[in-house]
């Protein structure tokens, strides 16, 4: 990969006609070294906010020796990059095939299951050749929270009712070497009240059911920093989620996990982008809703833009885009501020791409290419760089 020092320098050698992607290395291991040395137990990086073999060695190299997968193809690949990781099939609906070959082929021991049929899926697929049942399962029952301190629910999908989890935790502990619960309280989390909500329902379950628990894995949904999304200090989230699991009912070496993708990854990535046409306050830009920015035409993220040109001279005004598709849908409302006199053959960068950005791109009518290069500017925000010690309110809630 190429290496350059910012996004400018990029554009000056190159004047790209297609989008590309800038790494910034440093940011990820930057953050990697945050969660290792400031969460108070093991972090686990969620491969989907982004599957790149890269960054998967950045933050092993950086001390995250736990990966959360989902998927067969996700197994496969940190276990080839990754010899020496711990890899957990954290999606509670998989394959039977899929089980078999993270068991038996790549070491997988930690799945996740909301319901009595996977249970019994997991168990079937790990037995061995002599038909015995698996003896060093490691199994996480997930519980369904309440997504409404969240920018992005995951409150509907996956997840067992309060009413079902004290059999399930009972059904599940009879198979398993070592139980755990987990949940996830939605994506960009923007209070540390998300995990204190959740952590009561997590009390509630395992009061009921009285069983041992060996592990509490409070999930992804840490926030990272884009515009009118300003959260609280992480430090802020992993004290009281400290507090709280302390105070739970569950065994004295009981270990707190916690799974984090777009915190691990959000500052890793931006994206330098071609403006094609301008049409009045809409740029047509070379990436879109089918490219790095599915967020931004599907949620109306706000993803932090600036431009890269030395000639623009104007006031910012605000602009929505047009991705390259011939898709009407592929439509970015923003607002997002860039200089009046912007036009058609101008470059600027969209920042804090690296989680479920660069991660979506498709090849849909034929726009997928994109080039990576390795940039060592800072990224457009940051949590780790010591710029935010202390935003105004403790306990911004989201402005939905
Ligand atoms: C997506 C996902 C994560 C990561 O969520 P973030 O909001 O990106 O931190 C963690 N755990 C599971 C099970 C997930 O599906």
């Amino acid at each position: 990969m190429q290496h350059f020092p910012d996004a400018r320098s990029v554009v000056r050698a190159l004047r790209p006609d297609e989008p590309i992607i800038l790494n910034r290395p440093h940011a990820a291991a930057r953050a990697a070294r945050f969660f290792v040395e400031k969460f108070p137990g093991k972090s686990l990086y969620a491969v989907k906010a982004n599957p790149s073999p890269d960054l998967v060695q950045i933050l092993w190299d950086n001390g995250i020796t736990h990966y959360d997968v989902a998927s067969i193809a996700e197994v496969r690949m940190v276990r080839s990059v990754l010899p020496g990781a711990v890899l957990c099939f954290m999606h509670p609906v998989k394959a039977p095939s899929a089980i078999r070959e993270a068991y038996h082929q790549h070491g997988v021991r930690t799945f996740s299951l909301d319901s009595v049929e996977e249970l019994e899926k997991i168990v079937e697929a790990t037995r061995g050749e002599d038909g015995e049942a698996a003896q060093d399962l490691r199994l996480c029952v997930r519980l369904r929270v309440s997504s409404e301190y969240s920018e992005l629910s995951l409150a509907s999908k996956f997840g067992c009712d309060l009413t079902e989890a004290p059999q399930l935790l009972q059904q599940t502990r009879q198979h398993a070497d070592w139980l755990g619960v987990c949940f996830h309280v939605g994506s960009q989390a923007m209070t540390p009240f998300a995990y204190v909500q959740a952590l009561e329902r997590v009390r509630a379950a395992i009061a009921e059911a009285s069983v041992v628990i060996d592990m509490i894995d409070v999930g992804g949904g840490f926030p990272s920093v884009y515009p009118g999304m300003e959260p609280p200090p992480l430090e802020d989230f992993f004290t009281i989620i400290h507090r709280q699991f302390e105070a739970l009912p569950i065994a004295y070496n009981a270990e707190l996990w916690c799974e984090p993708g777009r915190a691990l990854c959000a500052e890793y990535s931006s994206l330098i982008v071609k403006v094609e046409k301008r049409r009045g306050e809409e740029l047509y830009i070379n990436d879109g809703a089918y490219g790095a920015l599915f967020d931004a035409a599907h949620v109306d993220w706000k993803f932090p833009v600036r431009a890269l040109e030395d000639d623009l001279i104007k006031p910012e005004m605000d602009f929505s885009f047009y991705g390259p598709t011939c898709d009407d849908a592929d439509y970015m409302q923003g607002p997002f501020p860039l200089p009046e006199d912007i036009q058609a053959g101008d470059y600027f960068e969209i920042g804090m791409l690296g989680a479920y950005g660069a991660a979506m791109k498709t090849d849909f009518n034929g726009f997928g290419a994109a080039e990576r290069i390795i940039v060592t500017d800072e990224p457009m925000a940051s949590l780790y760089d010591g710029s935010r010690t202390r935003p105004e309110a403790d306990n911004v809630v989201s402005l939905r």
